[in-house]
C-alpha cells in the first residue's frame, strides 16, 4: 500500500523557528500520527531551504564568510527544535545535500529536454524577502505588500520556464480535482491568478554566488524556489532510490502558508507535468499568524519561541492551544492571555480534572478495579471526529472531544458517585464504567493531537495508545476497557500556574 506522504514547507535558515513554523509542523505531525494510529505507513517530511540569498545575507550579517558553515549550524538549530518539540518526522531534507543537488540537476535537465526552458531578459522588481519577482498586484505604494520593503530593480539575462504553456492544463486539473487546493478561498484565488496573471518565470539568477548551478549554463544559478520545491521529491528517493520514490510519490498533502500557495499550486504542478510526474493530491494553505493582533516577525520583535513556551507549559498544551484556537486555514492570533485561559479552563479544569476525578473515584470506591462492561449509553463520536481531522478542522475535532468531557462532568454531578458509594453499589459501578470507558475513548482519540497526555492517561487505564495486533477500528468500539483492570490516579496532568 502507498504510504501516506505529508510535508511541511522547508524553511529558510536565516532565522530560528518561531511559533508560526511550529503551528504548521504540529498540524502535520498530528496528521502523520493520525494515520499511523490507523495502521497506515506514513512518510512525514520536514527540512531546511538553504540555497536562498536570504541565508547569504543572514550569514554576512553575522560576519560569517563561510556560507555552508552558517547553513550547517542553522539547519541543526531547526532539527534540534523539532526534536525538542517531539515532532515525529521521518525525513529531514537539506537542500545543500549532495542528493538534493543531484536531483535538482537531473530534474532541470528533463525540463530542458522537454523544451520548457528558454533564454530571455528579465527586467523587473525582485524582493529578496519573498525570493520572488513581484508584479503590480504584489506591490502597495511601491513596496512589497508582505515585507513592506522596496524591491530591487533587476535587469539581467536569465533562463525562463514556460509556465504559461501550462495554464490550460493547470486550470483543467484544478477543476477536475476539487481537493487539490484548499481551502476554497485559496482555490478561487489561484484559479484567478492562473487564468489572468500567471506568466513565464525566470528560473535562474546571473552570477549568483550561492545556489545550484544550471547544468546547461553554469554561469547561472537555479532560482531558489525551483530548487526548493524539488525537495519533496528528493526526500522520498527521487534520483537516488527509484523504488522508494515510486512507492511514495505523489504527496498526499503539502501543508503550506497562504503566502507560498502560488509556488505550490502553479509553478510546482507545472514543473511536475513538464517532467511527466503525477501531481500531489492536495495542497492545504493555512492563514497568517499574528501576535496580540500584530503581524509577527523578527523585525517587529514579537516573534515567539515555541521551545520556551513548551518548556513552561508543556508541548501538548501548546499543540492543543494552537490547533483548538485557530481554525486551520484561517488567520489566527496568538496571545499569552488567551493561551493561559485555555490552559486553565480546557486543560487543567477540563480534561485534567475529569481524568483525575474518574480515576480517583475508581481507586476510592472500587479498589482501583474496572467494573463490568455497561452497553453504550452514548453516541459514537469517532465518525464525526475522523471527518473533522481529515478535513483538517482540528478545532472542530477538539471541540467534539471537549463536548464529551462536558457531558461526563455533568453525569458525575447528577449521579453523585460519592453518594451512590453509600446507597447503590450497582449503579455506582455502572456510572464509573461509563466514565472510565469515555476516558479511554477520548484519550485514544486525542493521541494524534496530544500524544504525551494521551499516553499518560491510557497508561493509568492499563491501555496502550497503539496496539500493533489490534487495529484502531476494533479498539474504538465501546466496551474495550476490560473489567478487573487495575487503574491508578497518577500525578496532576496540567498543574495550575499561579
Ligand atoms: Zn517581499
Amino acid at each position: 500500500m502507498k504510504p501516506f506522504y505529508i510535508t511541511t514547507p522547508i524553511y529558510y535558515v536565516n532565522g530560528r523557528p518561531h511559533i508560526g513554523h511550529a503551528y504548521t509542523t504540529f498540524a502535520a505531525d498530528t496528521l502523520a500520527r493520525y494515520w499511523r494510529q490507523r495502521g497506515h505507513e506514513v512518510v512525514f517530511l520536514c527540512g531546511t531551504d538553504e540555497n536562498s540569498q536570504k541565508n547569504v545575507e543572514a550569514a554576512h550579517k553575522e560576519g560569517e564568510r563561510d556560507i555552508q558553515k552558517f547553513v550547517d549550524r542553522m539547519s541543526a538549530v531547526w532539527q534540534e527544535t523539532w526534536d525538542s518539540l517531539g515532532i515525529s518526522h521521518d525525513v529531514f531534507v537539506r537542500t545543500t545535500s549532495p542528493e538534493h543537488k543531484k536531483a535538482v540537476t537531473a530534474l532541470a535537465a528533463k525540463v530542458w529536454e522537454a523544451g520548457d526552458i528558454y533564454k530571455g531578459v528579465y527586467e523587473g522588481l525582485y524582493c529578496v524577502g519573498c525570493e520572488a519577482f513581484l508584479t503590480d498586484s504584489d506591490l502597495e505604494n511601491g513596496l512589497c505588500s508582505i515585507h513592506r520593503l522596496p524591491p530591487k530593480p533587476i535587469k539581467e539575462e536569465n533562463y525562463f520556464f514556460r509556465l504559461s504553456k501550462y495554464r490550460g492544463r493547470l486550470l483543467d486539473h484544478i477543476e477536475a480535482h476539487p481537493k487539490f487546493i484548499q481551502p476554497e478561498s485559496r482555490r478561487n484565488e489561484l484559479t484567478h491568478y492562473i487564468a489572468n496573471a500567471m506568466a513565464d518565470i525566470s528560473i535562474t539568477r546571473q552570477s549568483a554566488e550561492w545556489g545550484i548551478p544550471l547544468p546547461q549554463d553554469s554561469s547561472q544559478a537555479i532560482y531558489v524556489w525551483f530548487d526548493a520545491l524539488i525537495n519533496y521529491l528528493t526526500g522520498v528517493g527521487y534520483g537516488s532510490d527509484e523504488k522508494r520514490f515510486k512507492k511514495t510519490w505523489p504527496a498526499d498533502l503539502h501543508l503550506v502558508g497562504k503566502d507560498i500557495i502560488k509556488f505550490h499550486c502553479a509553478l510546482w504542478p507545472a514543473m511536475l507535468i513538464s517532467v511527466g510526474l503525477p501531481l500531489p493530491e492536495r495542497v492545504f494553505a493555512h492563514g497568517y499568524f499574528t501576535v496580540n493582533g500584530q503581524k509577527m516577525g523578527k523585525s517587529a520583535g514579537n516573534d515567539i519561541d515555541p521551545t520556551a513556551l513548551a518548556k513552561e507549559w508543556g508541548i501538548d498544551a501548546l499543540r492543543y492551544f494552537l490547533l483548538r484556537e485557530i481554525p486551520f486555514g484561517e488567520d489566527g492570533d496568538f496571545s499569552l492571555e488567551r493561551f493561559k485561559e485555555r490552559y486553565e479552563g480546557d486543560l487543567a479544569n477540563g480534561l485534567g480534572n475529569f481524568a483525575a476525578r474518574v480515576l480517583a473515584m475508581t481507586e476510592k470506591y472500587l479498589d482501583g478495579r474496572v467494573p463490568e462492561v455497561v452497553s453504550a449509553p452514548v453516541e459514537d463520536l469517532w465518525t464525526a471526529f475522523n471527518d473533522a481531522v481529515e478535513k483538517l478542522a482540528f478545532d472542530e475535532a477538539l471541540r467534539l472531544i471537549w463536548l464529551r468531557i462536558g457531558e461526563c462532568d455533568r453525569l458525575i454531578n447528577t449521579e453523585e458517585p460519592w453518594v451512590l458509594a453509600k446507597t447503590d453499589k450497582t449503579r455506582l459501578e455502572r456510572v464509573l464504567y461509563i466514565l472510565l470507558e469515555n476516558l479511554r475513548q477520548v484519550s485514544l482519540m486525542l493521541w494524534p493531537i496530544m500524544p504525551e497526555t494521551s499516553e499518560q492517561i491510557l497508561a493509568r487505564l492499563g491501555v496502550l495508545a497503539i496496539e500493533k495486533s489490534e487495529p484502531l477500528s476494533e479498539r474504538r468500539v465501546w466496551g474495550g476497557l476490560k473489567p478487573g483492570t487495575k487503574v491508578k490516579k497518577g500525578d496532576i496532568l496540567f498543574p495550575k500556574k499561579s
